[in-house]
């Protein structure tokens, strides 16, 4: 066992840190408040590699180890998590979807340009009516011989509006329930699809998060990932790795919220001293520190299985249960260490604790993630 990390995940993690510092930090108030996509910066975190970071650099990825990743999305999430969920989407869900069960020439088609953020991918899901039951899918995809014909409501969909290449999850036959579900590659463009409106959210307001609509959409048979049927499949194997991804969004948030809590503490005085003094803050900053700890080791040892190639389920469902808790409790007490400076835009902390809150439901709410890992135990 090594906890120590390599030079090159020091040196992705420092990338990350400078570019949040630099190119994110300024306008993240106002982005929150006019609920503005952070299109240059998602931009310029193409060019610099954090849309594809694991992909195979044949495909123009970055080639790296899922733990560079892990400390890539706590970087960028301490400062904007609107950003870190983009990143979260592109990264463990539509690339790494595409690279392990797409075939050669989607990856050449979709892959290649989604690795550099030259295209931005969105993953669909969730519907009116089905959210943690997914196997409810009311979308339809026909099938009509050279293609199939894709007709319902996608909902909740992050980058929505931004993306070019959507990962369609709808139902085939109906009889065969989950088995006859398809995921299609689905391009923006294509007749009879249109982008919904926009969510108007408690946090990360500058994601934008649509409605999707799909009437008589012809989506051609190549587009299909996989055998047929296999499209449940997909979105589930996807998932257990997007939710490394959201857990280390998780984790950034709650580092985030923690550093400026640390911050404020050594500068804010009360009864003659800095607050710091007061043994009060100084637990729940111990506090802060010691769970912000175990849920980055939790993170850290999901992406190490998932590396090794080995069964990452669990600890991935784990990582996310426990840091996006650790988000939510930890961004409270920062904000309380605020106080009443913490109520306000200025310091950031509200918004941390605003954007905390969702990594509790996507990709699985908290209560999912327990029926994942208690199957896991009682199996
Ligand atoms: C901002 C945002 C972005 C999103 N981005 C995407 C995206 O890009 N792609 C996508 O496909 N989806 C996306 N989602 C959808 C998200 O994944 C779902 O909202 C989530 O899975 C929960 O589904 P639901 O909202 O239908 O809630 P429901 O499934 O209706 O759940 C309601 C409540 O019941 C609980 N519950 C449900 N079933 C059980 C059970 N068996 N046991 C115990 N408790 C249960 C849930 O935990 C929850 O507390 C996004 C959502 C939001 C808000």
């Amino acid at each position: 066992m090594n906890f120590e990390l390599t030079e090159e995940q020091l040196a992705v993690q420092q990338a990350a840190r400078e570019f949040a510092q630099t190119e994110l930090l300024p306008g993240v108030i106002e982005r929150d408040e006019t609920q503005t996509f952070p299109l240059e910066q998602v931009k310029k975190m193409g060019e610099l590699g954090f849309l594809g970071m694991m992909v195979d650099p044949k495909y123009n990825g970055g080639g790296m180890d899922t733990i560079s990743y892990v400390l890539a999305m706590e970087e960028i999430s301490k400062i904007d998590a609107s950003a870190s969920v983009c990143m979260s989407v592109n990264n463990s869900l539509v690339c790494w979807g595409i690279e392990k069960y797409g075939t050669e020439e989607q990856k050449e088609k979709y892959l290649k340009p989604l690795a550099t953020g030259e295209k931005i991918g969105a993953f669909c899901l969730s519907e009116p009516e089905a959210g943690s039951d997914a196997t409810s899918q009311q979308t339809t995809a026909e099938d009509k011989g050279d293609h199939y014909l894709l007709n319902g409501t996608k909902n909740w969909i992050t980058n929505g509006n931004t993306a070019s290449v959507y990962l369609v999850v709808a139902q085939t036959d109906r009889e065969k329930g989950h088995r006859g579900i398809n995921c299609l590659i689905v391009e923006k463009g294509m007749e009879g699809f249109v982008v919904g409106k926009k969510e108007n959210k408690l946090g990360i307001r500058g994601s934008d998060t649509h409605s999707l609509m799909f009437t008589d959409v012809k989506v051609p048979k190549e587009n299909r990932i996989g055998d047929d049927g296999f499209g449940f499949k997909f979105a589930m194997s996807t998932l257990n790795g997007g939710r490394i991804g959201i857990a280390s969004q998780a984790l950034g948030i709650a580092s985030g919220a923690y550093e400026l809590a640390l911050a404020y503490s050594k500068e804010r005085k009360a009864f003659g001293k800095p607050i710091s003094q007061h043994q009060a803050i100084q637990f729940k900053l111990a506090d802060m520190a010691t769970e912000i700890e175990a849920a980055r080791l939790l993170c850290f040892k999901a992406a190490y299985l998932k590396d090794q190639k080995k069964d990452f389920g669990k600890a991935g469902a784990m990582a996310k249960l426990f840091a996006s808790k650790v988000a939510m409790d930890t961004t409270i007490e920062a904000v309380q260490i605020h106080g009443g400076y913490g109520y306000v835009k200025e310091y950031h902390v509200e918004r941390l604790m605003r954007d905390a809150k969702i990594t509790q439901i996507y990709e699985g709410t908290s209560e999912i993630q327990k029926i994942v890992i208690s199957r896991e135990l009682l199996k």
